[in-house]
């Protein structure tokens, strides 16, 4: 009996014991469960909460709405159900599936399983990770549901997922295309992105370009590919950025039309070490960009360059620029034609060198601060079409029509360039009909209009030099009618044509011989005194008389009456003078004939 008793205290004992212990490991479960973070509940077979710990005690106190639902004793599938009528689809979407799966593991069903939902609170959006299992060989059955905030991993894979899309977005919205390309140890390559304008360049998608890089280079002119690798692998070598510009065909081995193919420049920068590369390799991110209409106008402007050199060397015209100091720095070779001197003479020559010896229409030296090229250079305006004779050293002269034109650069002025072209002939012609239309064409005197013109010219002269003299003289042949009744109007004519001689030898070059009559001649002689005049008529007379015309057989004599004046200012007119000498020489008419007068 004592031993059956001792042997009952000791089980008694023992019971106790493993009681005690029992309650031991039960608390020590229960403050791991309360230490943790994650929001626990253990539920019976039922559904019914039998245990939750301090962070699920305390998320349901903070939440509010449900609390009562979710302490123990709770029926856990009865708070489900309420957030299974509340909140976004997306909610009661979660809460739905949550629900079907908790019900399979409480009846044995499933084992387990977890589930990502949202829970938003009124002020937050929030996921939760619920990972339900089974207690195995739990007895009762135990089912441990715990939730753990996800939210920020969540927030980080969203701003992760917008920010990831915003790039797209920028790749594919600027011109040309992003990439990416290692150079692998050995110098091959391999492209691991491409953006999607790449489509655009090379006709290949994103992937297409990325899984077949022989493909891509296919596009590529033969002499670029060849200079792409070289330089990328130089380039990497170094570290320094790389850039190629390299045609890209629209077929693989198109011909080389524009539209066949577009210019793509490529520009990258390496990075040696990436966490994207293979061992070793080195990792480029770079651009491609069409650069066509950039290369377009490129070949535009070379194209324009070489037509306007090649119409520069071939133009009839000269064309010489001048730098702002006035010396020449260009010359075409119509320009070296034109002024007799090689290109290297007329590089660096000023416009005012004495070597040029230039005149105007008039004969009268051009002063060369006059010229066009320097007139352009100090006014900053455009002088056009001035004529400039160039005398040159064998004797001749040509004639220059000459246009300066200033040059500016962001408004300043910075060269002048002349055109010039030959107008010899035209001057020539020109002097030509002046002559014409100013000369006597029976005897090449002077036409009276002419005469009168250079008789106003001296007359104007010495208004404003009144201490200088000339003189007019008039002269008339004595009785011509006499002379073309006799031998004919012809021998009248070669009588004019004599008498016109005899009058050229006894004057000066500067002395103007006119015919201002049918047989009546006038003399201006500049500078010429009354004494002077006087002796010159009287010289002439005499030679006229001396010297009979011939015509045919006929020897004709012939003389003359003349009457001299000298032309004063106080005349007011120019003709004044000229009526005076009329005048003395009617004098002489009245007197006999074949003498000299002075009025
Ligand atoms: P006077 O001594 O008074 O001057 O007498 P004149 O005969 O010279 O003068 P008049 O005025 O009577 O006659 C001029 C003549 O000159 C008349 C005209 O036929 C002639 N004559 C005028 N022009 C020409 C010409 O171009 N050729 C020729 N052969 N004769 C001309
Ligand atoms: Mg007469
Ligand atoms: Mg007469």
């Amino acid at each position: 009996m004592a031993n059956s008793d001792s042997r009952l205290t000791e089980t008694t004992q023992t019971v106790v014991s493993a009681e005690r212990a029992l309650e031991m490991s039960r608390r020590s479960v229960l403050s791991v469960m309360d230490a943790l973070a994650a929001h626990i509940c253990v539920l019976d077979e039922r559904g019914v909460i039998v245990k939750v710990n301090r962070a699920w005690r305390e998320f349901a106190a903070a939440n509010g709405g449900h609390a009562e639902l979710c302490c123990e004793g709770s029926d856990y599938l009865v708070a489900c159900a309420s957030a299974l009528h509340h909140g976004a689809d997306a909610v009661q979407a979660g809460a739905e599936e949550f629900t079907f799966k908790l019900k399979e593991v409480l009846a044995g069903r499933l084992d387990s399983f977890q589930l990502e939902y949202p829970c938003p609170s009124p002020k937050l959006t929030r996921w939760f990770l619920a990972r339900v299992s089974r207690v195995a060989d739990a007895d009762p059955p135990r089912v441990v549901i715990a939730h753990d905030s996800v939210t920020e991993l969540k927030l980080v894979q969203e701003t992760l997922r917008r920010q990831e899309a915003e790039l797209r977005d920028l790749a594919a919205s600027i011109p040309g295309a992003l990439f990416r390309l290692q150079v692998l140890p050995g110098g091959a390559l391999r492209f691991v992105y491409f953006s999607p304008g790449i489509e655009r360049l090379f006709g290949l998608k994103p992937d297409q370009a990325c899984g077949d890089g022989r493909r891509l280079f296919r596009r590529v002119a033969q002499e670029a590919r060849s200079f792409c690798r070289h330089s990328l692998r130089a380039a990497t070598a170094s570290g320094m950025p790389w850039e190629c510009e390299m045609k890209v065909y629209s077929e693989a081995g198109a011909s080389a039309d524009w539209g066949d193919f577009i210019w793509v420049q490529a520009k990258a920068m390496v990075k040696a070490e990436s966490a994207a590369c293979a061992q070793g390799a080195a990792l480029w991110t770079g651009v491609l960009t069409d650069i066509t209409a950039r290369k377009q106008a490129e070949v535009a402007l070379k194209a324009s360059e070489e037509s306007f050199r090649l119409f520069f060397e071939t133009m009839p015209q000269g064309v010489v620029y001048h730098a702002l100091s006035g010396r020449i720095t260009a010359a075409n070779p119509a320009a070296c034609a034109l002024l007799r001197l090689s290109h290297e003479q007329l590089l660096g020559k000023s416009p005012i060198d004495p070597a040029w010896h230039l005149i105007r229409e008039d004969g009268s030296d051009f002063p060369p601060a006059q010229n066009p090229a320097l007139e352009a250079l100090r006014t900053g305006q455009p002088v056009r079409q001035v004529v400039m004779g160039l005398c040159l050293t064998e004797g001749s002269l040509v004639w220059l029509q000459v246009t300066a034109t200033p040059l500016f650069k962001q408004g300043v002025l910075s060269e002048v360039y002349a055109s010039f072209e030959d107008i010899t002939e035209l001057i020539r012609t020109r002097q030509e009909l002046h002559r014409q239309a100013s000369t006597d064409h029976l005897t090449g005197a002077a036409n009276r209009r002419h005469f009168m013109e250079r008789l106003q010219a001296e007359y104007g002269r010495i208004q404003r030099h009144p201490e200088l003299c000339s003189c007019v003289v008039t002269l008339d042949l004595d009785h011509f009618k006499l002379i073309n009744d006799r031998f004919g109007h012809a021998a009248g004519d070669a009588v004019l044509r004599h008498v016109t001689l005899l009058m050229r030898l006894g004057t000066r070059p500067l002395d103007v011989v006119g015919r201002i009559g049918g047989e009546e001649f006038a003399l201006l002689l500049p500078d010429t005194s009354r004494e002077d005049a006087s002796a010159l008529a009287e010289r002439l007379r005499l030679r006229i008389e001396q010297n009979p015309a011939q015509y045919r057989q006929f020897v004709i004599p012939a003389t003359v009456s003349i009457g001299i004046s000298a032309i004063v200012c106080e005349d007011g007119t120019a003709e004044a003078a000229l009526m005076r000498s009329d005048q003395a020489m009617y004098g002489i008419k009245e007197n006999g004939r074949n003498g000299v007068s002075l009025a």
